[in-house]
């Protein structure tokens, strides 16, 4: 049987893992897989080459890097991808993660675009995953086709459906707003998590990768605009809640929903910056908008039983964590990998 999470007052040692501006790093995220079965628009291009399986890292590997982080002091865990769910046999991969509950892990967490989760919600809630962010743009089926490519918004509201029924609380929405695709549903969307106890972020579009499918300048639909639309459906009051990751909160009075914006371009987000990623081919990167990274592959297959080795180069990685991103509307992607490889 898979342990209880400590409580949360429970005192664990404090990340080791600090950076040269003083932030402690306590977060990553790791994109298991750079495939999906989507190709959203802001994301993908349509077609799209993906990684040969060699230059992936196995479970295993990313198991090995799960108890590095959490022994150098990692509190949370997020698996991302890419689509995570597809990968084969990744349900191995969250019950080796949920038992580092048992060594300081305080969350296993996982985002996900909801197509496979009628399937396995259960058994990723008994492996011991504790918070859920399911990606969905629109309510209307056509238009959600439209901008995953390849999606069925009912099999999302089914897997959406499983993971309440499988017990997961406070499951959040991830939609992504972009100007003449899906902006004048803002209000939908959070009428839609009020009505179904959700919580919900709302992202400004990253220019991460060639996507080929808009201008993202011409799309950019800015969290302000958002909450000035939602403002006219509801009394928005803001909160100082966290959820340990970029979103800033706000709460509707007599609801528990918590409303959330993330907004790389009109609010940085980096002076509190906790996280760093581990891409789908074992590159840490330490910054989302920078290319500032360290081959972790490479020390786990040169050195596999050197678990010393490994924490080094990732202790050391802190001193080139960059005091930020970049990103500008209007620019070419600085970045040119794309967010499935980054991990979302
Ligand atoms: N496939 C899963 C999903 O869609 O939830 C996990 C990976 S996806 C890359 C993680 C999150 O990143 C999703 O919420 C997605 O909407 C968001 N995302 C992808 N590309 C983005 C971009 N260019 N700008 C902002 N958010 C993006
Ligand atoms: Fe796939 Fe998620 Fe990217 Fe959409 S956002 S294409 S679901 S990885």
């Amino acid at each position: 049987m898979i342990p209880a999470s400590p409580p949360a007052e429970t005192a664990l040692p404090a990340s080791t893992l600090i950076d040269g501006f003083g932030r402690r790093v306590d977060y990553v995220r790791f994109s298991v897989t750079d495939r999906c079965d989507f190709r959203c628009v802001y994301c993908m291009s349509e077609r799209m080459t993906f990684l040969p399986r060699a230059r992936i890292l196995t479970l295993e590997e990313l198991a090995a890097l799960g108890r590095t982080f959490v022994e150098l002091g990692a509190r949370k865990i997020r698996i991302t991808g890419g689509e995570p769910l597809v990968r084969r046999d990744v349900l191995w991969l969250f019950q080796r993660l949920g038992r580092l509950r048992e060594h300081g892990l305080a969350e296993l967490a996982l985002t996900t675009n909801g197509s496979q989760l009628e399937r396995v919600a259960a058994e990723l809630k008994a492996a011991g995953v504790a918070r859920l962010n399911i990606s969905l743009d629109s309510l209307n089926p056509a238009r959600f086709r439209r901008i995953t490519r390849n999606g069925e918004l009912d099999t999302v509201l089914r897997g959406l459906r499983a993971a309440q029924g499988a017990g997961f609380r406070r499951l959040k929405l991830n939609a992504v707003i972009l100007k003449n695709r899906n902006h004048d549903e803002v209000v939908d969307l959070a009428r839609f998590a009020v009505d179904n106890g959700l919580d919900i972020s709302y992202i400004e579009e990253m220019p991460l990768g060639v996507i080929g499918d808009h201008d993202r300048a011409e799309a950019y639909y800015s969290s302000d605009a958002i909450r000035a639309d939602l403002a006219r459906a509801f009394e928005l009051v803001p909160t100082a809640e966290s959820t340990g990751g970029p979103s800033r909160y706000y709460r509707i009075p007599g609801c528990d929903s918590r409303i959330g914006f993330i907004s790389p371009h009109s609010h940085n987000f980096c002076g509190d910056c906790n996280r760093v990623r581990v891409s789908a081919e074992g590159r840490l990167l330490l910054c989302l908008g920078q290319e500032h990274s360290v081959d972790l592959k490479q020390i786990l297959r040169a050195y596999p039983c050197d678990r010393e080795r490994l924490k080094q180069a990732i202790v050391a990685a802190m001193a080139i964590k960059p005091r930020g991103h970049d990103f500008q509307i209007g620019k070419q992607p600085v970045i040119l990998r794309h967010m499935n490889h980054t991990g979302g």
